[in-house]
């Protein structure tokens, strides 16, 4: 959140205490709900799924939506999300990984590593050349504040002040702490399918509260999948509308984990050299 100021982030988190000042409703409360369904899924299916990892494809347009969307999240443009975000994986839980709470500790992987101006510029363009390419997206990634302040005038549209403080604030706030779980928790508490060399778990709670992906372990062990709920009983929201997506059109090729990565979740398996060699390659920028 380079571009995203201390103050304003700080401001932003202070004004969710204007929910006890302001009139309240169930309309302001919906659409806090509804803000934070469309923006986490935003970041799950378009920032994390698709820009990170490449885990389907889509049409140019459709690619532009899911980056202008993503971006009313506060969370920064598309590119620099999957800027750092590749490069939590390439280090995961190493010296190097941007927010590793094995390294750092949880406030610093939750939250500290946003304010840290000691670790060099987080974005490495060498690692999103396959995103560069795109004008449109670099433009998105120049002036992330466009659509979040598009989005913050139709939450006041729709609610006027408390439409702002339940829609703008408490949602984005929600949706910020739910997406950062994901780099403390969910390298601390869980479960480990996989022998993978970072300290990822899979998480139920985490998976609820962020459409899928909970499953960090199964994510860590084979990322180039769409899918990480591997199993049936492993809810995964995000999954299942890109599921439906693609049978509309929309977005095609979409992989998921194959079978010889279900069929064995013994400790060895993150050993098995054929595939540590296909999860690593498979999930590079094309
Ligand atoms: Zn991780
Ligand atoms: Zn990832």
């Amino acid at each position: 959140m380079e571009h995203v100021s201390n103050a304003l982030f700080v401001a932003i988190h202070a004004s969710v205490m204007l929910v006890f000042v302001v009139p309240f409703s169930w309309k302001v409360v919906a659409l806090a709900f509804g803000g934070y369904g469309l923006r986490m899924w935003a970041i799950t299916a378009g920032y994390h799924r698709y820009f990170a990892h490449r885990s389907y494809k889509t049409s140019r347009a459709w690619q532009l939506v899911l980056a202008l969307v993503g971006t009313t999240a506060m969370q920064n443009g598309p590119i620099w999300w999957a800027s750092v975000h590749r490069r939590h994986h390439k280090y995961a839980d190493g010296p190097t990984d941007p927010h590793s709470p094995v390294q750092r500790g949880f406030w610093y992987s939750h939250i500290g590593w946003i304010f840290d101006r000691t670790i060099p510029a987080p974005r490495d363009e060498s690692t999103v050349q396959d995103l560069m390419v795109y004008p449109e997206l670099r433009w998105v990634d120049r002036h992330e504040w466009v659509p979040l302040v598009a989005y913050a005038f139709a939450c006041f549209a729709i609610g006027g002040v408390p439409g702002l403080v339940w829609g703008f604030a408490v949602s984005s706030v929600a949706v910020l702490h739910a997406t950062m779980l994901i780099n403390s928790l969910a390298h601390l508490w869980g479960s480990r399918r996989y022998e993978t060399r970072d300290q990822s778990r899979n998480n139920a709670f985490l998976a609820v509260l962020t459409f899928g992906e909970g499953w960090h372990n199964n994510h860590h062990f084979y990322m180039s999948s769409a899918r990480q709920g591997f199993f049936w009983w492993e809810l995964d929201f995000t999954y299942y509308t890109l599921k439906v997506l693609s049978w509309l059109g929309v977005i095609w090729d979409v992989r998921v984990p194959p079978r010889s990565v279900l069929g064995h979740s013994a400790p060895g398996l993150a050993r098995h050299p054929t595939l540590r060699r296909g999860s690593r390659a498979s999930a590079l920028p094309r």
